[in-house]
């Protein structure tokens, strides 16, 4: 069944929100759960039991609950693992999101003043690794091929301009020197796997490799390499977990799709990709939206989610997808508690934050390439920065932006709009001291790491999250709670496509537990190990 996608505005101060929104008749099913239960059930949706020959525990005829699968959260993951399940021939499920639509942190917004509005993309932008020859494709890539996409290779490399606090400054062999130590690093994380060898911060890798950024210029090009991509700093993160993040996403000789990196330039928005695959095979009683999950009981005979207005809805499985944000933060209450080494894993882990920070001008006045990089004294501070006035991507919009991460952009989050635009127009003022820059048309950023329903960007792998952890975090607990999204994914945590692997992945395993065929559960291991014992007993 093919469903039509309307768009719905509406005014965000200066500039303007765009919602890519789901049909209308789904968004009218936006509806007090309660309310959408009684309809459906009504004209019986609810109690179709699925075909007999399945051998499933709970016999659907005698089930004694709404569904037979509840789908937490409407993002790719959500949605990724809603098809594997229909593909299986269940459609039994209810995908239940808190927003009017589904997409998760595919999250575009129109944005500039009046009459030079643009679609722009406050969360994920890239495609990350396409397909090198005959080897695998990135699943985010085939989407976008198959929904047409408008998107633009970005030159991340091969397009930049540099300048420092007096303005344009070429330190490209600086910025040469620093792709060169990551390609090192890269190697040498994913070289102390086969050798069983111990984990530790990238940060210690660069200094192994002998990389040791001191200058100003050095830590804003070490910058671009590392913290642009994982969002937190070299001193965050796992060397071993960032190689291969690294690796099985951008190297064709580890497996990974390619080195290309696509920007959507969609006026309908990145996420058109995932509401128009999920219009194909998603009918109107499978969706919940604007359904905001406050408690999630569960127990062996099976799970029951309470919203925000106090209705609920009960299923044999649940997969929650929310972030791992959402989870740390306790956004969501589990009833009994989440076992210890759940826990353990889901703060072992990190939520990092990407913040992308919107300018209009009348006029372009800066740099002709596509990105400019800026070294401040403050590592972090403004660094990078990303023209979209140019052809093949908005070409006469007035739009740059720029990047900050991790605790930079968490803190700069409390400030106020007002601030932050200051501080970013001192920065280019900075950049730019012979020209006089005017006040921007529109200014935008989004807050991801205050936003409840995502409290952070993506996950990032610090160096004391150990493989146990990992199997924790995707592990299920009482047999009938399952656990996906972009955190839980191995190889390519922080990614689109990591999402969309988890939740077909996971939405396989329940299809076999309802099936009662090879129905497995993903073990989990009571308690996490050091590699081997410390000896206290020295001088
Ligand atoms: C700023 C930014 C830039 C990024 N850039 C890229 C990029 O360029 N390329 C790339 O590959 N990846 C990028 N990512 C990462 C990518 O967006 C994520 O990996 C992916 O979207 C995660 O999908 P998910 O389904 O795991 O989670 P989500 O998209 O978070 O889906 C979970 C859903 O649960 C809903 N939810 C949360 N709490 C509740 C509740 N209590 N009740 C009901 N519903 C709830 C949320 O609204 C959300 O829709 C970026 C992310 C951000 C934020």
């Amino acid at each position: 069944m093919r469903l039509p996608i309307t768009s719905n505005f509406f005014d965000h101060g200066a500039f303007i929100v765009l919602q890519l929104a789901l049909p209308s008749f789904f968004a009218k099913l936006s509806i007090n759960p309660l309310r959408f239960l009684k309809f459906f059930a009504s004209i019986g949706v609810i109690t179709t039991p699925l075909a007999s020959s399945y051998a499933i525990p709970i016999p659907l005829g005698e089930s004694k609950h709404d569904t037979r699968v509840l789908i937490l959260g409407g993002g790719v993951a959500g949605i990724s693992a809603a098809k594997a399940l229909h593909q299986q021939g269940i459609d039994d499920f209810m995908i239940v999101e808190a927003r009017s639509q589904l997409g998760g942190r595919m999250k575009p917004v129109l944005f500039g003043a009046p009459g030079r509005q643009y679609t722009m993309e406050t969360g994920a932008n890239w495609i990350h690794g396409t397909q090198s020859g005959e080897g695998p494709t990135n699943p985010i890539f085939a989407l976008s091929e198959k929904h047409n996409l408008s998107t633009q290779a970005n030159s991340y490399h091969g397009s930049m301009t540099t300048f420092d606090h007096t303005g344009q400054v070429d330190y490209m062999d600086t910025f040469n020197t620093a792709i060169k130590d990551y390609a090192k690093l890269m190697v040498g994380g994913g070289g102390r796997v086969p050798g069983g060898l111990v984990d530790t911060t990238a940060r210690i890798g660069y200094s192994l490799i002998g990389a040791k950024p001191r200058t100003f210029q050095e830590r804003v090009a070490e910058y671009y390499m590392f913290d642009w991509e994982y969002a937190q700093t070299p001193e965050q993160t796992s060397w071993i977990a960032s190689s291969w993040a690294n690796n099985f996403t951008y190297n064709a000789d580890q497996g990974g799709f390619s080195h290309e990196n696509l920007l959507s330039v969609d006026p309908r928005g990145f996420v058109s990709i995932l509401q128009d695959e999920a219009a194909e095979f998603l009918t109107e009683e499978q969706v919940v939206l604007n359904a905001t999950v406050e408690t999630i009981k569960y127990s062996r005979d099976g799970v029951s989610v309470i919203f925000a207005d106090g209705s609920s809805l009960s299923a044999d499985y649940a997969l929650v997808t929310f972030s791992l944000g959402v989870l740390q933060n306790d956004d969501v209450a589990f009833e009994p508690p989440l076992p210890d080494w759940k826990m353990e894993a889901i703060h072992g882990m990190n939520m990092a934050t990407y913040m992308k920070i919107f300018l209009q001008f009348p006029e372009k006045f800066w740099f002709d390439t596509e990105f400019a990089l800026y070294a401040d004294e403050e590592r972090g501070r403004y660094p990078v920065w990303q023209s979209l006035d140019m052809g093949g991507f908005y070409p006469g919009s007035g739009i740059l932006f720029v990047t900050v991460t991790g605790d930079f952009a968490n803190r700069i989050e409390a400030f106020t709009d007002e601030r932050v635009k200051s501080e970013v127009l001192d920065v280019l003022r900075s950049m730019y001291p012979n020209t006089t820059i005017p006040e921007p048309d529109a200014f935008y950023f989004p807050r991801w790491h205050s936003d409840p329903l995502y409290r952070g960007s993506y996950s990032n792998w610090p160096a004391s999250f150990v493989s146990g952890h990992h199997a924790n975090l995707r592990a299920t607990v009482r047999d009938r709670l399952w656990f996906a999204g972009e955190a839980t994914s191995q190889k390519y945590f922080g990614y689109l496509h990591g999402a969309y692997y988890e939740g077909r992945r996971m939405a396989k395993y329940v299809a076999k537990c309802i099936r009662n065929t090879n129905c497995k559960h993903l073990e989990h291991i009571k308690e996490v190990l050091n590699s081997g014992p410390y000896n206290m007993d020295i001088d």
